[in-house]
């Protein structure tokens, strides 16, 4: 990264292994969208998460394309998604010519409100359509609510989709979080729990999901000698090179996990004694991984998320606001937001009053001891 005095939120942190796996590309020359590296590593998370197959994609954004896709969505169908995300959630189900829904946070967990889902669900039903699927997000590394979310769309025959792209190592119940849905995504973005540099994991208990998304993700190549199509392709494979990276990365993946946590609780310990300052809480039926640490300013302080964000730019420390819930996106303007109660919504007050703080796995103690201690002049001052 370019400024070593800088701060970053997220940023890579290799374990120092991911060379060897380079060069064993390098000297077999698999230098290639497949080889022995993807189906490695499609074995290795998959064993990790416990789901039966995988699928290894150039992002997180093309599984769940490709998982709604095999889902059956399409033009003029509903698919109801979290409001509390990033964009890459909801975009593929534009892709595919239908229309998300936005469904609200619970004020508990952040994570899909289980009221506002039924009701979205109900005001769907009511007016003669069946949504396709759901797509719940795991967000900030903390599992939704699962048993409820497949109890609603289980009566329906409503399809799950979980956006785990920020909760590799996270678990609901004991089991891990992209093994919870129908379908699940993985994220191996720069900025995620572990990264391959870019790329991302469709998984599944599907044998079928797997291989008619593995079909799709390599340009629909009908068998035959020549190229035949018989469908519309895409070119969305995880490189050979880039495999051997998560391949390494991955190994390290509990003390990722571990060092976020503990990135959390350096924080709580130095931050909580603020006046107006609070924590993105931990629902107790899982065990988050931390993957950002996010405090909520309270207005009474005197003090705003962005306030907060320049001074610490002004010191080399990056920080983010949360997500700008999708409802609230001029993009999704017009599409329908059920809100947590009628009249209150949780994500637009969560994105008022809340800051992502660094929260690397390689971040430094002298490092944390840097933020917490400029968070502490902010608030003297
Ligand atoms: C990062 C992220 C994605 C997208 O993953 P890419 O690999 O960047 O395409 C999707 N959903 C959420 C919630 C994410 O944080």
């Amino acid at each position: 990264m370019a400024d070593p005095k800088r701060i970053y939120l997220s940023p890579p942190h290799m374990t120092g292994e991911e060379m060897a796996y380079v060069e064993e590309a390098f000297k077999t020359n698999w230098v290639a969208p497949l080889g022995p590296h993807v189906e490695a590593f499609e074995r290795e998370v998959a064993d990790k998460v416990g789901v039966k197959h995988a699928l290894a994609l150039s992002s997180g954004t093309a599984g769940i394309h490709l998982g709604l896709k095999f889902l059956g969505v399409g033009s003029g169908d509903l698919v109801l998604c979290s409001s509390l995300t990033f964009a890459a959630t909801a975009n593929p189900i534009v892709y595919l010519g239908a229309t998300p829904v936005f469904i609200d946070s619970d004020p508990d967990t952040w994570n899909i409100s289980i009221p506002a889902l039924a009701r979205a669900v109900s005001w769907c039903l009511s007016s003669g359509i069946r949504p396709k699927a759901v797509i719940a997000v795991d967000l900030y590394g903390q599992s939704a609510d699962y048993d409820e979310i497949l109890r609603i769309c289980g009566k329906h025959g409503i399809y799950v989709l979980e956006d785990a792209a920020e909760a590799l190592g996270a678990n609901y119940k004991g089991r891990m979080c992209g093994s919870l849905g129908n379908l699940g995504v993985l994220s191996f973005n720069g900025n995620k729990i572990i990264t391959t540099g870019g790329g991302g994991m469709l998984l599944s208990d599907d044998e079928e999901a797997i291989e008619t998304a593995r079909f799709w993700s390599t340009q629909a190549r009908d068998k035959a000698p020549w190229y035949q199509h018989s469908q519309v392709g895409y070119n969305y494979r995880m490189s050979n090179v880039l495999a051997g990276i998560g391949r390494a990365q991955l190994k390290a993946l509990d003390d990722r996990v571990a060092a976020r946590r503990r990135v959390f609780e350096r924080y709580r310990d130095g931050l909580s004694g603020l006046e107006g300052i609070s924590f993105m809480p931990e629902a107790p039926y899982g065990r988050s991984n931390r993957w950002l640490t996010v405090i909520l300013i309270d207005p009474s302080s005197g003090r705003t998320p962005l306030m907060v964000m320049d001074a610490l730019a002004e010191k080399d420390i990056e920080t983010r606001p949360l997500w700008k819930p999708m409802h609230l996106q001029p993009v999704f303007e017009g599409c329908r937001y059920f809100p947590h109660e009628d009249g209150f919504s949780v994500s637009d007050h969560l994105f008022q009053v809340g800051l992502c703080l660094p929260s690397g796995s390689s971040l430094t103690e002298e490092d944390q001891e840097r933020v917490i201690s400029a968070v502490k002049e902010i608030w003297m001052g």
